[in-house]
């Protein structure tokens, strides 16, 4: 389908593109990769009538380390986060979850900050970014602030994003040197989108109990979410397999689990659980 017409402006700045939004008056739409706004507009599932162009600002794009966190610039593409020599030596994980998004295409455009900002439930950077403790610096009309990724994902496609506000980085903590993660995900076979997909980092003691453990899980539900009843049954715990498979049958437990054309219910909750068990013995045992 063809988009309703709009305006298109390339903003200069991230003030600039900050002044434009005001001036829209809700009409207004950022633009960074165009990956998963551009669709919707071609299905008038959204109108904007203006396009405010951030994507070649390249100030908000590179990765660099400050202290125990990897600070990422929002547009800074899938293609460079799965590339770039700080994300594969602190945070692989990251780096694995960007290589699985879409196709080469999607990712050489595609920016980490549209996919956050988008909030699709079946995108894959939500949960790694819960799992990741991430914080999200945005800069409005009132200046920066930071929102955790935890509080972040309302619902589909819906944030706390300000509608006036650009989201400029997102800074992810590091894990534990001795950690060992994973990101497991079961693509739509058509679609490529996650049906479900578990970001699982954690690490032992040298008791061999759980010291650290961390959850994010997208796809089956509204929002992504951490699966805080998981880590809350393993931490602490000598693992054997029955323990994890114990504590995996409450994957779904802290997440809206809906249904769809493609899976019901009952089908999401139960491939919640069987994929957070392979993740957990992948990392765990
Ligand atoms: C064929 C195809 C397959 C895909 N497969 C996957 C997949 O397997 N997994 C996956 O996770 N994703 C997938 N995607 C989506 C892809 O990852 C997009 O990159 C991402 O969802 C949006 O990033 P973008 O830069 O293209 O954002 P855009 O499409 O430009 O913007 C998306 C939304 O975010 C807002 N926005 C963008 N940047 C900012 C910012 N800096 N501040 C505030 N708001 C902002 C926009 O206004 C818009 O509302 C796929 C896309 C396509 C087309």
């Amino acid at each position: 389908m063809i988009p309703s017409t709009f305006s298109y402006v390339r903003a200069q700045s991230v003030d600039e593109a900050i002044h434009l939004l005001q001036a829209s008056n809700g009409e207004g739409k950022l633009l960074a990769g165009g990956h998963s706004l551009v669709p919707l507009m071609k299905f008038r599932l959204t109108t904007p009538g203006t396009l405010i162009d951030i994507g070649h600002l390249s100030e908000l794009r590179g990765v660099r380390k400050e202290g125990n966190r990897l600070v990422v610039g929002a547009l800074t593409t899938h293609r460079q986060v799965l590339s770039d020599p700080l994300v594969q030596e602190h945070i692989p994980v990251l780096a694995e979850a960007a290589r699985q998004i879409g196709d080469i295409q999607v990712r050489n455009r595609g920016t980490i900050g549209g996919n956050l900002a988008h909030a699709d439930p079946a995108a894959d950077l939500p949960g790694v970014a819960l799992a990741l403790d991430a914080m999200l610096e945005i800069h409005g009309e009132d200046g920066a602030e930071l929102i955790e990724a935890d509080g972040f994902f309302l619902g589909p496609l819906v944030t706390a994003l300000p509608e006036t506000s650009v989201l400029t980085s997102v800074s992810f903590l590091i894990p534990p040197v001795d950690a060992k993660s994973i990101y497991l995900k079961y693509a739509h076979p058509a679609s490529g989108y996650a049906v479900v997909g578990i970001c699982a980092i954690a690490a032992k003691g040298p008791d061999g109990r759980v010291s650290y453990i961390r959850i994010g899980i997208n796809g089956v539900g509204d929002t992504a979410y951490r699966a805080r009843s998981v880590e809350e049954k393993l931490l602490g715990q000598i693992l054997t397999p029955d323990r994890i498979r114990e504590a995996a049958a409450c994957a779904a437990d802290d997440g809206q689990i809906g249904s769809d054309l493609f899976a019901s219910e009952e089908y999401r909750r139960h491939i919640c659980s069987v994929y957070t068990e392979k993740a957990l013995k992948e990392i765990l045992l």
